[in-house]
């Protein structure tokens, strides 16, 4: 069985399109979303990221405002320019780019960004929010993974889901979505004594580990659902997932590459999120 290849590049430009008609709408109540992008320090794939987040706003009608900053700003005056930006009406989203330089605590940073304008889902507030099931932002990697899921058009009610991974911004509130979606959820770590025990019953697989082959075809049961949020290097220095792509499509049911993936999901749910903060004060 050779699995079907989940889309990501599709699926998020069909998701652009619909964001950028409800952005048209919001101008008839002379609204145009605004999102704020901050970056400290000169990492190169951090400049990358950005970039393209600025980009994909533009594309959507959307307003974007860059600022960049020297690694070596002090964590006050970063707080301040979040304060500055929680309290401009034209801005509606606040994304500061992670990794921050090592004297910048990110969970400061986090708790400064008003939970209205926290478009990564990442403040405790929207963390809390998806915890007890209440609306709020959502992690947009993810986010943008349910999305691909949903694609498949199987219903996870009592499916077995196996997340590997747990941290704040990917693992953990990977999780709560497939609880929340009625799924029976295992999460897996670096601790996880046999992890192949766990993917071998699972009908769907999140690998977000940062480790190639973490997947293999002999730890995926037939036609399972493989969404690899991995991104590393191989050999040859190409991009590529958690998942040992070639092997493991021989064996799932569906399953999304890298690149191509979950990759331009997260930037399309940014966008999602973006919108939605500004749809929320004309609701
Ligand atoms: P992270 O914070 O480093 O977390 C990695 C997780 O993997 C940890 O929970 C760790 O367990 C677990 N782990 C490590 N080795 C393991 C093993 N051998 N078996 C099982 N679990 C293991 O990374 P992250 O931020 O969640 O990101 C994960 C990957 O996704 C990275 O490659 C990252 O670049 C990628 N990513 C992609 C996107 C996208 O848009 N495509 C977005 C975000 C992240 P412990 O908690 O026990 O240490």
């Amino acid at each position: 069985m050779t699995a079907q290849l989940i889309d990501g590049n599709a699926l998020a430009a069909q998701v652009r399109t619909q964001v950028a008609q409800r952005v048209k709408g919001l101008a008839a109540h002379g609204l145009q979303p605004g999102l704020a992008v901050i970056l400290v320090g000169d990492d190169p794939a951090s400049a990358v990221y950005v970039k393209h987040k600025v980009t994909d706003c533009e594309g959507a009608g959307m307003r974007s405002v860059l600022e960049r900053y020297p690694a070596t700003m002090a964590e006050s005056d970063l707080l301040a320019r979040v304060r500055a930006l929680n309290a401009d009406e034209s801005i509606h989203g606040i994304l500061v780019q992670m990794p921050l330089p090592k004297h910048i605590d990110p969970q400061h940073v986090i708790a400064t960004i008003s939970p209205t304008k926290d478009v990564d889902g990442f403040h405790v507030a929207n963390a809390g929010a998806l915890v007890v099931g209440r609306p709020g932002f959502k992690a947009c990697t993810p986010y943008g993974c349910m999305k691909l899921i949903e694609t498949t058009g199987v219903p996870l009610r009592g499916k077995h889901a196996v997340v590997i991974g747990r941290s704040n911004t990917v693992g953990k509130p990977m999780a709560l979505m497939l609880l929340q979606a009625n799924a029976t959820v295992t999460v897996c770590h670096s601790g996880t004594v046999d992890l192949a025990a766990h993917t071998r019953s699972a009908d769907i697989i999140v690998a977000a580990v940062g480790r190639r082959d973490t997947v293999r075809a002999d730890m995926v049961k037939p036609g399972a659902i493989v969404i690899d949020v991995g991104m590393n290097r191989n050999d040859a220095g190409k991009l590529c997932g958690d998942v040992d792509f070639a092997a493991v499509r021989e064996v799932a049911g569906w399953i999304t590459p890298v690149p191509g993936g979950v990759g331009p999901m997260t930037r399309a749910m940014l966008l999602v999120n973006t919108l939605e903060a500004a749809e929320r004060l004309v609701a």
